[in-house]
């Protein structure tokens, strides 16, 4: 299949808060920017368009001043959004391969770039326990991301629960959208949370942000050091077992909301051959990876939020536009949402009880359908994928990777192309013939 590709200054995957950043400080200071992402339009998952407002306009989008003003600032920048692409290759230095959603169908496209800024964000950790691939169990973020795009929660019993902030700020988003929220059920101990939440006086942005989202929460019980143990199926929606580790409660709902902080999408770092530091991309003061004209930003150097999200994706944009002499300004900001993202990640570090949860016949690659019992008994990831086909379905382990490793320690050991599932009408859309085309898009120049 022949691709003839775009040729860019600078590539940036992802359009979050990061991507645009970074986007934003490059295009400013002369280079030609494409930024690409799979969404429909920029701004990640924090700032994922809101399709329920348009459909209501008595609910208008909120969107705070400085969500809107980098959307501005992006818009007149002069880089350029091609929004609908899925990066799912890097065949060889310099190229990088997408699928396109076009009103043809899905379409694979070709970049060709002289400096990559990844800027690919993070998704949820999912923890396995009896029932939780029943209906009625969604991600937190994932049912978030669902109301956004037109998903009815009015009325509906929700209990959100797992582990990370996100938690709060799904409930006051559902709540927002008319659903009861039964319960916040966050399995840190008090004894974690208190010295994360006494060290916030330095962000005090975050401080009344997490203020505003209490006061929308008026009245809905928030429980510490509480997680769900099993979900089953009830007369009219579900039953959710929630502990302490004392004391068990089963609570109904038509919904449980559940996630357990963040995972960093590094899959394409790797597969472009960036090094990895434990489970974030490797990057030095310029935001460079350790392969040359490849720099990251966001989530996948580390899970901080959306303001070292920001400053990491403007030092990556001026850094892949020749700018790096930093300013002081920029450095420390960097420094300190760096010590702010330590501080989050062992605040909300799993418990071990929600480590072991899983019964022998418990699901935990929900693509594949492979249980716990299957599982044990193998020494890697490896020899469990080649035994039981655990992580080599559509996710590619995306879902149950994280999990294994929290439940076995495997790690994953390679990352292999296409990262996503590419769809067979791809290459119906082209004129491809032999089989040699299906499975690989060569450029012409
Ligand atoms: C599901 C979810 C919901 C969240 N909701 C909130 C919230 O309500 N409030 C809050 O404060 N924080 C929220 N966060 C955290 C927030 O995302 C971070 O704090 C921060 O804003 C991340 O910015 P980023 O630019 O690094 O990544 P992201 O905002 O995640 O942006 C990464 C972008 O890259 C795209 N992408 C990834 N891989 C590819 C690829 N191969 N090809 C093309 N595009 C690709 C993604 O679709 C995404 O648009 C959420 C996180 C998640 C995972």
């Amino acid at each position: 299949m022949n691709l003839k590709p775009q040729r860019t200054d600078v590539l940036v995957v992802g359009a979050g808060p990061a991507g645009i950043a970074a986007a934003i400080a490059a295009a400013t200071h002369g280079s030609k920017v494409l930024v690409l992402d799979d969404n429909a339009a920029e701004g990640g998952q924090i700032w994922r368009r809101d399709i329920a407002t348009t459909l209501n306009p008595a609910r208008p989008e909120v969107q705070d001043a400085r969500q809107a003003a980098l959307r501005a600032a992006f818009h007149k920048s002069g880089a350029e959004l091609l929004p609908g692409r899925r990066v799912v290759d890097a065949p060889r230095p310099g190229i990088l391969h997408t699928i396109a959603d076009t009103p043809a169908g899905p379409m694979p496209e070709s970049f060709a770039w002289d400096r990559l800024i990844l800027a690919t964000g993070a998704r949820e950790r999912f923890m396995p326990f009896p029932g939780w691939t029943l209906p009625g169990v969604v991600g937190a973020g994932g049912l978030q991301a669902l109301v956004k795009g037109g998903y009815p929660v009015a009325g509906r019993r929700v209990i959100v629960a797992g582990t990370g902030p996100l938690l709060l700020a799904v409930a006051a988003h559902l709540r927002h959208y008319g659903a009861r929220i039964v319960c916040i059920v966050e399995q840190a101990a008090l004894s974690q949370l208190a010295p994360f939440a006494a060290s916030l006086w330095s962000h005090p942005a975050k401080v009344k942000q997490g203020i505003r989202y209490r006061a929308a929460l008026a009245n809905v019980p928030y429980s510490i050091g509480w997680w769900p143990v099993a979900v089953e199926k009830a007369s009219s929606g579900i039953l959710v077992r929630l502990t302490n580790g004392k004391r068990t409660l089963a609570e109904p709902c038509d919904l449980l909301a559940c996630g357990f902080h963040l995972v960093p999408n590094t899959e394409l770092a790797e597969l472009l051959g960036c090094k990895r530091n434990g489970d974030v991309v490797d990057v030095n003061e310029q935001q460079q990876t350790s392969v040359p004209g490849i720099f990251c930003a966001g989530e996948p150097t580390g899970i901080a939020g959306l303001d070292a999200a920001l400053v990491q994706g403007e030092i990556a944009g001026l850094a892949a536009a020749g700018q790096t002499q930093h300013s002081s300004v920029l450095r420390r900001k960097r420094a300190k949402e760096h010590a702010f993202g330590q501080r989050l990640n062992t605040a909300f570090r799993l418990r071990p009880e929600v480590c072991s949860l899983s019964g022998p016949e418990t699901i935990v690659c929900r693509c594949e359908d492979v249980n716990f019992a299957q599982l044990q008994g193998h020494d890697s990831w490896t020899e469990a994928k080649l035994q039981t086909r655990c992580g080599m379905g559509p996710c590619q382990g995306r879902i149950c990777g994280p999990a294994v490793q929290s439940l076995f320690g495997w790690r994953t050991t390679s990352v292999r192309p296409p990262i996503f599932p590419v769809p067979i009408g791809a290459f119906g859309n082209n004129d491809s013939e032999s089989l040699e085309d299906l499975t690989k898009f060569q450029e012409t120049e």
